[in-house]
């Protein structure tokens, strides 16, 4: 059939190719290597979450629910973030469910950014940022985070405002490094959104899986931020579905309004059932989310050990789902061409971080593997590594 002769994904998505998490589980499907690379977890969530969407379904909850979401969910995301974070919204306004983070993240950027707008973003940043600052029509301007601690550099944090700052579009528990932002640095963030009148965007699905005694702080808790920071969530890591893409953004009424103009036209609505289900989760008890805190925790020991007998040299995560480890002490330089052999060479799928990147020679022998599997799988994939040192 004849085609157009001009290309056909617009200049805005050029260079975007297909995501690393799809290129990686593509890897992994193929050559029958242990996926530690794309976040999932390899175990449903609480089967009585299983059990209420089960019976949402049967109930009939399966047409479309409204554009906000279903008033129970809604309810429940407000009472969650009272009860974590001491945060207080009306769920008639204050609330909007999405399709996941990723969806509440592209309406954000695509309702709150002018084309030629800037977003002060950190590297290296969830690949999604990049592609959605880009369907705005935005520009990205962004902050390294070097290891070992990742700590924001204060000079390049400034340097990255400029009048044309539209917002600021922040992680944490952030993916990929497992960095969990201290008050310190939220709040040299926040002195930033207060002083130049910059709107936040905050990405918190790791929110529940903070290690070792440290605190998340949403930027919305902060002194002047609540008024100017949409603060975004999903379902999918805190209960382990990450296949149902239940999400949601929260804040001011006026930004979720925007967000909500922007979404009805992205999905209009999605997942009724599953939206009821996750109603049911938000109110499971406290020792829920610590045991799958204190759980996770343990993964990240279990596997960091791993890569350490595996000679390589491990960023240990304060948080999320995944470890980030420099591949140098075993010789190599090339995060993407160690992934790339990684399944022939010890039948393991790993994430290379570079990608993550503007900035590639920091990013370059930088790879990360996802701990958010069982135990016995762990321990077959460090087996496994650790041939990689002979
Ligand atoms: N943000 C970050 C930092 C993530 O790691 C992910 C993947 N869970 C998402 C957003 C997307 O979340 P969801 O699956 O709820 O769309
Ligand atoms: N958030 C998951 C990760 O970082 C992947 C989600 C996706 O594939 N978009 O691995």
């Amino acid at each position: 059939m004849a085609t157009s002769s001009r290309a056909p994904l617009t200049s805005r998505l050029a260079g975007f190719g297909t995501t690393i998490f799809a290129e990686m589980s593509a890897l992994a499907t193929r050559t029958g290597a242990i996926n530690l690379g794309q976040g999932f977890p390899d175990t449903d969530g609480p089967a009585e979450v299983l059990e209420a969407a089960v019976a949402a379904i049967r109930a009939g909850h399966n047409q479309y629910p409204p554009g906000p979401g279903i008033p129970t969910l809604r309810a429940g995301i407000a009472a969650h973030q009272r009860r974590f974070h001491g945060i207080e919204l009306d769920p008639d306004g204050e609330v909007l469910v999405t399709t996941g983070a990723t969806e509440a993240i592209a309406a954000a950027l695509l309702a709150l950014c002018e084309p030629g707008d800037e977003v002060v973003t950190f590297e290296p940043y969830y690949d999604s940022y990049a592609a959605c600052i880009a369907l705005a029509g935005a520009q990205r301007r962004v902050v390294t985070l070097r290891p070992p601690d990742y700590a924001i550099d204060p000079e390049a944090l400034a340097a990255a405002f400029s009048p044309r700052t539209r917002l600021v579009l922040l992680n944490s528990p952030h993916n990929p490094t497992g960095k969990v932002f201290t008050r310190a640095e939220l709040e040299l963030v926040a002195g930033h959104c207060r002083g130049r009148d910059v709107l936040a965007v905050t990405d918190e699905v790791y929110e529940h899986l903070v290690f070792d005694g440290r605190e998340h702080v949403p930027l919305a808790t902060l002194p002047g931020m609540a008024e100017r920071t949409l603060t975004i969530s999903s379902a999918g890591k805190t209960f382990s579905f990450t296949g149902w893409k239940i999400g949601w953004a929260t804040g001011p009424r006026a930004l979720v309004s925007a967000v909500q103009t922007a979404k009805q036209f992205l999905t209009f609505v999605s997942g009724a059932p599953f939206q009821h289900a996750i109603a049911h989760a938000l109110g499971l008890p406290d020792a829920y989310f610590e045991s799958f805190r204190t759980g996770l925790q343990a993964k990240r020991d279990r596997l960091c050990a791993g890569l350490e007998a595996a000679g390589l040299d491990v960023l240990r995560p304060a948080g999320t789902y995944f470890v980030t480890t420099d591949i140098r002490p075993l010789g190599e330089r090339d995060g993407r061409a160690f992934c790339l052999a990684l399944p022939e060479r010890a039948g393991v799928v790993a994430v290379p971080t570079v990608v993550f990147y503007d900035d590639e020679d920091v990013g370059r022998p930088l790879v990360r593997f996802a701990f958010c599997k069982r135990d016995e799988v762990i321990d077959k994939a460090a087996a496994r590594l650790a041939g990689l040192r002979g």
